[in-house]
């Protein structure tokens, strides 16, 4: 049996809490219009993109079309939306010291855009590219203004293939150590907007020596526990509410 907890209580374990370490996953940025890949609204089905495709590396080498015909969509709704309620809930809780990092499988820049310094990002992101014959890196600024121009960019030395750092099917998550050392010294866990599905990511709650808050709009692939709170509301509307609980 799940249990759950009000936003007045999750606003006082939030309140006694020094250590929190957030994670979070599609469903925190669905308000903000971020198209959930995998929902009913999202890229991969509303314009017929394939992630098995599009983010398998192997696809990719033989063709990265439509890994760049995802990106230049991607782009173009990630400049028209703006950070929701949980995103800058987590930047203030990070400047008033008390929340020490968010992990997120998001590479959408909101937690960036919110104000969140300390974000591990464990499916990396577009922020650099490289090229992958000669390894010459390339800021976003830059990728970007060539993927606007370009259906393939292509390296400006070698005319090699370009990728973005952003962590194909078949390749390493980044960052997952620095994500375990967090979540085992944090004294409250947060898991955001994710269905904990996608590994390895998803193992990692259950590496919580804390209690963890589960806050999604559906299920969720962590198993009951005394310490572990469920919460099937929409985010936004929830962490209002804490917010003003812990206002008062
Ligand atoms: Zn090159």
């Amino acid at each position: 049996m799940q249990s759950t907890i009000t936003p007045q209580e999750c606003a006082q374990m939030l309140g006694a809490a020094e250590r929190v370490v957030a994670m979070t996953g599609a469903g925190i940025s669905t308000a903000a219009g971020v198209p959930d890949f995998r929902g009913p609204n999202g890229l991969y089905v509303t314009r017929r993109y394939d992630p098995e495709t599009v983010f398998d590396i192997d696809a990719f080498l033989h063709d990265p079309e439509p890994f760049y015909d995802f990106t230049r969509d991607f782009l173009s709704v990630v400049d028209r939306i703006e950070p929701t309620v949980a995103h800058l809930f987590l930047a203030r809780m990070e400047r008033e010291g008390r929340l020490r990092c968010v992990v997120t499988q998001n590479i959408d820049f909101l937690h960036q855009r919110a104000g969140s310094e300390n974000v591990i990002s464990v499916h990396g992101g577009y922020w650099t590219s490289r090229c992958l014959r000669c390894g010459v890196e390339w800021d976003f600024d830059t990728l970007r203004s060539w993927v606007e121009k370009e259906s393939v960019p292509r390296c400006r030395d070698c005319r090699g293939l370009i990728k973005p750092d952003v962590v194909f099917f078949g390749e390493a998550v980044k960052g997952m150590d620095q994500a375990a050392a967090e979540v085992m010294e944090a004294d409250l866990m947060l898991v955001l907007g994710s269905s904990l599905t996608v590994y390895p990511a998803a193992s990692l709650p259950a590496m919580a020596r804390c209690p963890v808050i589960v806050v999604n709009k559906g299920p969720v692939g962590l198993a009951p526990g005394s310490d572990r709170f469920f919460i099937d509301e929409d985010l936004d509307e929830f962490f209002e509410a804490v917010g003003a609980a812990m206002k008062s």
